[in-house]
């Protein structure tokens, strides 16, 4: 029997603990930080066909439906005169039982912790990673110790164990920009109840999607911000009623009403990863943010997280772990290229150039071709 230890019980090391536990051959224990899984947030999370497709692995399929959304659409929006610029048919790239879809975070983390009630440790920081032959050693803040055949990573962007293996050396950036989320309640009529509607505006863009049965709405804009180094450690700042007016007044149109009817509204700054790290153990790996973390413009991060961990899972099956870096990088530098690319095209300011980008939009999301090249190779 093989010993796995998990790092972090979100989207990608419960994904992957669910995939282990199906055979008997493994033994998995998950390590988080945290002494509880927190399922109150409503917040969304967009998931695309190729992550649907892993899940269902796992009888995704079979979570109540009413949990799930289905957006045919992405309808862009200009956010400066509220017109349509044009659609694009994300249901195109789906099949009969992969979907594109919306939902909670809080639907996809009950889902993948059903399970595993008994494997998951609580309050377990780790604080030590030794690794001798064939074995890894592993110490937390509580003083526990243990030992095991294979050491999986995923405690998010600031991942600590990547930080104890890296010395410090591979650390995320502040991306330059900012989040802001919460739950447009459904008396509100502002959107879309069943498609996604994107808003383009200057240095900054909102999605607005369906989550929830009773018809409430996720909100979340990415929004170019400036922070100084101090700034962006300070998480109080995030908290401070003075801060938050500044920030949301850069939002002209929304008018101060709006952001009053949206529920648990929050802002943090966004961190994203610069480059890899590879460890020189096949027995030691990374996956979802801890792996890399993407700016949320192409919505792919818990998309990539999962096929990160299915990727790593064959890899452990086949005892073929020396291949999954390599391919995981291809792969990420893909998606890194579009995710960028999006939010710079998202938030030009220039009015000429917004006039030439919103051309080439019309036709982009009508060529079959571009968007096969553009979407299909990361959504198939
Ligand atoms: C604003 C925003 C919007 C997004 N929207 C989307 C979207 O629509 N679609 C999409 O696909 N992706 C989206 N993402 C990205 C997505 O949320 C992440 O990529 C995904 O959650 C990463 O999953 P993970 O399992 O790697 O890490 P996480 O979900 O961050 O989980 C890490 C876990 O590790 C635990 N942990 C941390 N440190 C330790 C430690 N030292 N010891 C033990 N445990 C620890 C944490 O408590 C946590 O439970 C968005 C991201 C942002 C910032």
């Amino acid at each position: 029997m093989k010993k796995i230890a998990i790092i972090g019980a979100g989207i990608s090391g419960l994904f992957i603990a669910n995939l282990l536990k199906r055979n008997k051959k493994y033994q998995v224990n998950i390590f988080e930080r945290n002494s509880l899984i927190n399922l109150k947030d409503g917040y969304g999370i967009q998931l695309s066909v190729n992550s649907i497709k892993l899940l269902n692995k796992i009888q995704f399929d079979k979570l109540e439906n009413s949990e799930k959304f289905n957006p045919d659409k992405i309808n862009f929006y200009s956010v400066k005169n509220s017109n349509k610029i044009c659609e694009l048919n994300i249901s195109d790239f789906n099949t009969e039982n992969c979907k594109y879809t919306t939902l909670k975070r809080s639907s996809l983390i009950n889902f993948l912790k059903k399970d595993l009630e008994k494997e998951i440790k609580f309050d377990h920081t780790i604080s030590k990673i030794e690794q001798q032959d064939q074995i890894v050693k592993i110490s937390f803040e509580n003083n526990e110790i243990y030992e095991f055949d294979y050491l999986i990573i995923s405690d998010g962007v600031f991942s600590k164990s990547k930080n104890l293996l890296s010395k410090n050396q591979i650390e995320p950036k502040f991306n330059d920009t900012l989040a802001i989320r919460g739950i447009i309640p459904s008396s509100l009529n502002i959107a879309d109840k069943k498609n996604i509607s994107l808003f383009l505006g200057s240095n900054f863009h909102y999605v607005i999607y369906p989550v929830s049965p009773n018809g409430d709405l996720n909100f979340i804009a990415v929004m170019k911000f400036k922070l100084s180094r101090d700034e962006q450690k300070d998480f109080s700042l995030f908290k401070d009623d003075n801060f938050i007016r500044k920030i949301l007044e850069k939002f002209p149109h929304l008018n101060k009403e709006f952001f009053d009817n949206i529920n648990d509204l929050k802002i943090y700054p966004v961190f994203v990863s610069h480059d890899f790290f590879k460890v020189n153990n096949n027995n030691i790996h990374l996956i979802g943010d801890a792996f890399f973390a993407f700016s949320p413009s192409f919505a792919q991060g818990a998309s990539q997280s999962i096929e990160g961990a299915y990727e790593l899972f064959e890899n452990i099956e086949n005892s073929t772990e020396s291949n999954f870096f390599k391919n995981r990088v291809n792969k990420t530098k893909m998606v890194n290229n579009r995710s960028k690319f999006n939010q710079f095209t998202f938030h030009l300011s220039n009015p000429l150039n917004i006039f030439v980008r919103n051309i080439f939009l019309k036709r982009f999301v009508k060529n079959k071709k571009f968007l096969e090249s553009y979407l299909g190779k990361i959504y198939r």
